[in-house]
């Protein structure tokens, strides 16, 4: 760790939330977009300054204070990510967490920058008293055997990887659906399409609103400002594309404040309308406590 600790602290309401960061992977930009031309990728990188060859993928998790209760939604890379990723714990612990007090962990889609964090590789369970929960649509896909056998080879490690995470306590884990309140204050939105059961989670106390949207985008200088562009980590690029305009649309329209994973740390912000897209127009720091 050779920077400052990367948490930000913010305030909904009553309940206390804790961006902390996982670090970053970095990853080529050519090949990044499905639908779009290589050219006018580099050219979107570039108006938002930032390098035309390669895009570092930030990962950021989120932690909710709530009457006395310690939640997580997703965990990071633990140690099974690039090398320059899997800072979740160092910097959750400089918040002033402990993991040993994390009563629940909520997973908003099974890819491994979300839930390896979970389960160091060696089977340590990093949050010893904490229950998972997980969207139910995305249990049923993952952890269902003939779809493992019929994965391309490319995906089965993905399939492999969450049994490890999940496999040991499988029949502890909490499943939800969407729509319905699970603990105070959080309620699981469905935002399918980037995996058969990505789930966004809508925040509320008193009149504070505030959506975590996971990966409804990757880096929003790309598909926030281009919604209609699919990235190859969009398991059902059409149906991503409609869950990510439905719901920047909503944000705009109600001026909502979102939290990503994949934007620049703090990863919260506001939706404005720009052009045929949107734009991420970050929060102010204003810390809250
Ligand atoms: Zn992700």
């Amino acid at each position: 760790m050779n920077q400052a600790p990367g948490f930000y602290r913010y305030k909904i309401g009553d309940i206390t939330l804790t961006a902390v960061h996982d670090g970053f992977a970095r990853r080529p930009i050519e090949g990044l977009v499905r639908n779009a031309e290589f050219a006018d990728v580099k050219k979107a990188m570039e108006q938002a300054f930032l390098p035309p060859d390669a895009l570092n993928i930030t990962f950021t998790t989120m932690v909710i204070e709530n009457g006395g209760k310690l939640t997580l939604i997703d965990t990071g890379n633990g140690d099974s990510g690039a090398p320059t990723s899997g800072n979740f714990l160092a910097n959750f612990k400089a918040a002033g967490f402990d993991p040993k007090n994390v009563s629940t962990v909520i997973f908003s889609h099974f890819h491994g920058d979300h839930i390896n964090g979970f389960r160091l590789k060696d089977g340590t369970a990093v949050f010893p008293n904490a229950e998972a929960m997980v969207p139910a649509a995305e249990w049923a896909f993952w952890m269902d055997d003939a779809k493992m056998s019929a994965a391309p080879e490319a995906m089965k490690g993905a399939f492999a990887g969450v049994r490890r995470v999940f496999g040991p306590i499988a029949k502890d884990v909490k499943q939800f659906e969407p729509g319905k309140e699970i603990l105070p204050g959080i309620t699981p939105i469905a935002a399918y399409g980037h995996t058969p059961g990505h789930t966004a989670f809508a925040i509320a106390s008193g009149s504070g609103k505030l959506m975590v949207v996971s990966d409804i985008t990757n880096h929003p200088a790309l598909f926030v400002r281009n919604p209609d562009w699919s990235a190859v980590f969009d398991m059902d690029g059409a149906q991503a594309a409609a869950t990510r305009r439905k719901i920047l649309d909503m944000a705009s329209a109600e001026r909502m404040q979102l939290a990503f994973y994949h934007a620049p740390f703090p990863a919260t912000g506001h939706i404005g309308k720009s052009g045929n897209g949107f734009e991420l127009v970050p929060v102010q720091w204003t810390p809250a406590i």
